[in-house]
């Protein structure tokens, strides 16, 4: 090297430079991963960052600062079931009515709702590469017919496309109170079968209890006690398989779709948050959370993956209570979950992606979680064929701030009943305020007339002034834009 002359020097830098170039260029950035964080009940102002004061989110606030809030964002429903169902679909949970999603929830002896075969999130994720995860609550069922806990819960999520599943069949309040890995019940003991229904007369004859795991539950329960949760340590036990997960896939792209049971009652944090605000234990639950995505957070910082990954945080339905304590759940909205009024379904909805989505920004664009599907696809440049999806819109255009983005013009949502309504710009019409309470509307007259109504969410957040009377011909539009979309099989609107 001693005999190289200063001409030699610049030679060989340059051509390592060049070399360098090279392999930068033959090695672009790994697809980025993405994880979709669905909360349970939390709503539009439970967050800092949505305008409450009184609840403590620390991390979801700094995740909103480093990335872009929507304002407009809602779950498809008022409920958990149609609400994932569409999320994991593309497809309006009520076009599906023969599989009951066209109303409630499913109870934890549902057969499995997504159709094996179906276009799914997971599944696009997954044929492009990437390993998939689904973590928490799950509530979607299992198996082909009432399933049996004993046996394989097949098939499930790891026939719709994920890779992995860990979590739980249904809902935190709701038999039976155990732990799903993958096909099986986590820690069952086959000498303590577990027997379950949600049938009183069967219950009373087979002796099981509408108790589980230390509380009253929706459903009746016996056996399987080696396997029962513990309330207080769900969300430490979702969040370690979450970060366990992360780091075994740290180099590789992954899907995980992470479904925490906070807020949902029962109400019942880990002791160590009882007490982090002064409103009670829902607000207390959302610390938890908030605990959680920071766990997330700080295991992506730890392994370096902050900056290719795209985290959206959103919740599958509204909060429940109106009012705690001067803090409301759902901000300025009306309503509350079940319900067709905004406080139903108008849902915090993060996204965060360093280097893509502008840190810090708003956007007021009408999305839904309907639309993860269709977003999902257009990260990884697959082609949706026209069938698949059929109600889901790219919001990769609104998250990358894209003016030429095809905007979603419309949306439906739908109650806790399977009644709907339908958004298009600042309006909002509900065919009949008779059924606008979801779970609370009482029953329905026969013979009894439709009452319409017509809001102007631009001027009128709490859905007070019905202007159906004034404005005639809206009112028609959008009537008539309903009826459109239900009797067609999409509302997804072709890509350029
Ligand atoms: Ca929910």
């Amino acid at each position: 090297m001693k005999y190289l002359t200063l001409t030699g020097w610049h030679l060989l830098i340059i051509t390592l430079a060049s070399l360098m170039v090279m392999a930068h260029a033959a090695s672009p950035t790994p697809p980025p991963n993405v994880i979709v964080i669905l909360a349970d009940d939390v709503g539009w102002g439970d967050l800092g960052c949505y305008g409450a004061t009184k609840t403590k989110t620390p991390n979801l606030d700094v995740l909103a600062k480093g990335g872009m809030r929507f304002t407009d964002a809602h779950a498809s429903a008022a409920v958990c079931t149609p609400t994932r169902y569409a999320l994991l679909t593309g497809q309006y949970s009520w076009r599906r009515d023969a599989a009951g999603l066209n109303k409630g929830v499913a109870n934890g002896d549902s057969p499995l709702l997504i159709p094996v075969g179906s276009t799914t999130l997971p599944g696009i994720m997954k044929k492009a590469g990437y390993r998939t995860a689904a973590i928490g609550k799950w509530h979607l069922g299992f198996g082909t017919s009432t399933p049996d806990y004993n046996k394989d819960l097949s098939p499930g999520p790891l026939e719709i496309g994920f890779d992995e599943f860990f979590g739980f069949p249904a809902t935190n309040d709701r038999v039976p109170t155990v732990y799903v890995r993958d096909h099986r019940v986590l820690g069952l003991d086959p000498a303590d079968p577990i027997n379950y229904t949600y049938d009183a007369k069967t219950a009373a004859a087979g002796g099981m209890k509408k108790w589980a795991a230390g509380r009253d539950r929706i459903g009746f329960m016996s056996g399987g006690k080696a396997a029962w949760w513990k309330d207080e340590t769900i969300a430490d036990t979702f969040t370690h398989e979450v970060v366990g997960f992360i780091e075994r896939n740290k180099q590789q792209p992954f899907f995980l779709y992470f479904a925490p049971h906070d807020v949902h009652p029962p109400i019942i944090p880990n002791p160590r948050f009882v007490g982090s605000t002064t409103l009670g234990k829902r607000a207390d639950m959302l610390s938890e959370l908030d605990w959680s995505v920071g766990e997330i957070m700080k295991t992506l910082e730890r392994l370096g993956l902050t900056k290719n990954t795209l985290i959206i945080f959103s919740s599958d339905n509204g909060a429940s209570p109106y009012n705690e304590k001067g803090h409301l759940p759902n901000g300025p909205w009306h309503g509350k979950k079940s319900q067709l009024w905004e406080g139903g379904h108008r849902e915090p909805f993060i996204a965060h992606w360093p280097g893509h989505i502008a840190p810090g920004t708003t956007s007021d664009d009408l999305v839904c979680l309907v639309d993860l599907t269709a977003t999902a696809a257009a990260l990884v440049g697959e082609n949706l064929a026209s069938e698949a999806a059929p109600d889901s819109f790219n919001l990769l255009p609104a998250m990358l701030g894209n003016p030429k983005q095809i905007k979603r013009d419309h949306l439906i949502v739908m109650s806790g009943k399977g009644d709907l309504a339908i958004r298009q710009g600042q309006w909002k019409y509900i065919p009949d305020l008779a059924l606008v309470d979801g779970w609370d509307a009482g029953p329905k007259k026969p013979n009894q007339p439709a009452k319409p109504a017509l809001y102007d969410l631009s001027t009128d957040k709490g859905e007070t002034k019905n202007l159906v009377l004034e404005k005639p011909q809206i009112a028609k539009r959008m009537a008539e834009l309903l009826e459109k979309i239900k009797s067609a099989k999409s509302s997804r609107p072709a890509e350029p």
